[in-house]
């Protein structure tokens, strides 16, 4: 089987072909940064850091890019409010960003271009179109014309004429010939305070759609693979990207669309108001760790709603221990008499059914289903002691193989507890050795309120975390 996804451009899945053999030029929005992202952001992240992993599964190389809006009304709003220069504050949050990424064991990107960074490419973009005859202006405001774009709505499969403004259409955009125009660059006014660039269009700063448009033909060329998002950048954000880019390109934009759904939290939509609205960093301090997180996520199909729930996290708590423990059994090294040939079909079953549900438009939740069935049969033949050596070799490559994609085997170790346990691991013995029993026990515990427990074993003290 060919690796398959569903592209919003068609509503249907498609065989993958990139545009240059083995490689893979993939463009995905970023966040805009006046807050911590929320794991409902994540959700769109994760999916995504899931798409390259896929690609690379299937022998691609990636590049990927993701933008970070960091000027827009809601960047200015909060920097006045927080008294800080537009460019300090944003900083903070970009850095807050990379590390929920790196905490979430993310890949990163191979570019994070930020807009501000790009303000000259989107004013040349602007001006590619206002030569085409796809703009007008307004009191020193330029506007896409939509009418000026007969293909416009083809993502979303809507006619012009039915579009109703969402709400991420400006209000303060009263200067348009039609409510479905959009903003290409902004005329500075008193809100914007000290946020402005003095360009060939004036003074000003650039329209969210824009930048998408002007980074994604900087860093991937005119024409690309993938674009990804959350479905609510279908429209307007994406359909208004396409009809830039191909205005003022005159080529073809993004070959496939891909976009995730929704992240509910106990089953409604995040709101402040609901308390129910979680940053990465809440979930880690609550006492989740990252990467049952991460696979909590991954492992519901991206296309499907998700929700994320308490009883959800349990879960997936459950299903990465088992499938640390099976490793960790693995890497142990097994003593049965061996199946060789058995195991190895077992394992050929396993890959080439979790090979085919991943390349089937990333259907994580099957490929999950395989692998554990698999879990669950070796764990039964080495009940039974019926595997050896070479056949926990063979099993725990195609568990790190699946673990390229899922990434949770590796548990997050705190260096620092550790550290302390393996001190008083140390003292423990020192107090047997002068037959402090009582001194002895009562380090037991104070290991034990660390979380580790201590087992003697001939080879000496040995300790994990219980
Ligand atoms: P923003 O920072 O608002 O531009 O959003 C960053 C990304 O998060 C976008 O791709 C959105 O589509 C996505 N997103 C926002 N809310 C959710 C949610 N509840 N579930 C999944 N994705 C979301
Ligand atoms: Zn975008």
């Amino acid at each position: 089987m060919a690796l398959r996804f569903y592209n919003s451009m068609g509503r249907k899945k498609e065989d993958f072909r990139p545009i240059v053999p083995g490689e893979v030029r993939l463009y995905t929005c970023g966040p805009t940064v006046y807050n911590y992202a929320h794991i409902g952001n994540f959700r769109t992240f994760l999916f995504e850091d899931m798409l390259r992993r896929v690609l690379a599964y299937c022998g691609y190389r990636v590049i990927q890019v993701m933008n970070f809006t960091d000027v827009d009304d809601k960047t200015i709003r909060d920097s006045q409010a927080a008294g800080e220069p537009l460019e300090e504050f944003t900083e903070r949050y970009k850095q807050a960003f990379l590390e929920d990424v790196d905490t979430l064991r993310m890949q990163r990107a191979e570019h994070y271009p930020a807009a501000t960074d790009h303000i000259h490419e989107m004013v040349e973009m602007v001006k590619a179109l206002r030569d085409k005859g796809h703009t007008y202006e307004h009191e020193g405001s330029i506007y896409f014309r939509l009418s000026s774009y007969g293909d416009y709505g083809r993502l979303t499969n809507i006619e012009p004429a039915e579009m109703r403004p969402g709400d991420r259409v400006d209000s303060d955009e009263y200067g348009k010939d039609d409510a479905r125009d959009f903003a290409l660059w902004k005329a500075w006014c008193e809100e914007d305070g000290d946020v402005f660039w003095e360009t060939d269009l004036g003074r000003g700063r650039p329209g969210w759609h824009l930048e998408c448009s002007a980074m994604s033909v900087k860093y991937l060329g005119e024409h690309f693979d993938i674009h990804t998002g959350g479905v609510d950048n279908r429209f307007p954000h994406h359909e208004n990207e396409i009809a830039q880019s191909c205005c003022a390109t005159g080529e073809d934009f993004a070959n496939y669309w891909l976009h995730s759904e929704f992240l509910l939290v106990e089953n409604s939509k995040m709101s402040k108001s609901k308390g129910n609205f979680y940053t990465v960093r809440e979930l880690v301090d609550e006492g989740w760790e990252p990467a049952v997180i991460r696979f909590c996520i991954q492992r519901v199909h991206y296309r499907a709603q998700m929700n994320l729930s308490r009883e959800a996290l349990e879960q997936s708590v459950v299903s990465v221990r088992r499938l640390r423990e099976f490793s960790r059994r693995l890497e142990g090294g097994l003593k049965g008499e061996g199946r060789g040939a058995e195991v190895a079909g077992l394992i050929d079953k396993a890959r080439s059914e979790f090979r085919a549900c991943i390349e089937d438009d990333m259907n994580t939740s099957g490929a999950l289903g395989h692998l554990f069935i698999l879990v669950r049969e070796a764990n039964g033949l080495a009940d039974a002691g019926k595997l050896d050596a070479k056949d926990g070799e063979n099993l725990l490559a195609f568990m790190k193989e699946c673990d390229t994609l899922f990434e949770v085997l590796r548990e997050d170790r705190d260096e620092s507890a550790e550290g302390k346990v393996a001190a008083l691991v140390a003292e423990r013995t020192q107090a047997k050795a002068e037959k402090n029993w009582a001194r002895a026990d009562e380090i037991r515990e104070e290991i034990a309120a660390l979380g580790y427990t201590v087992k003697d074993t001939p080879d000496g003290p040995v300790f994990s975390k219980s």
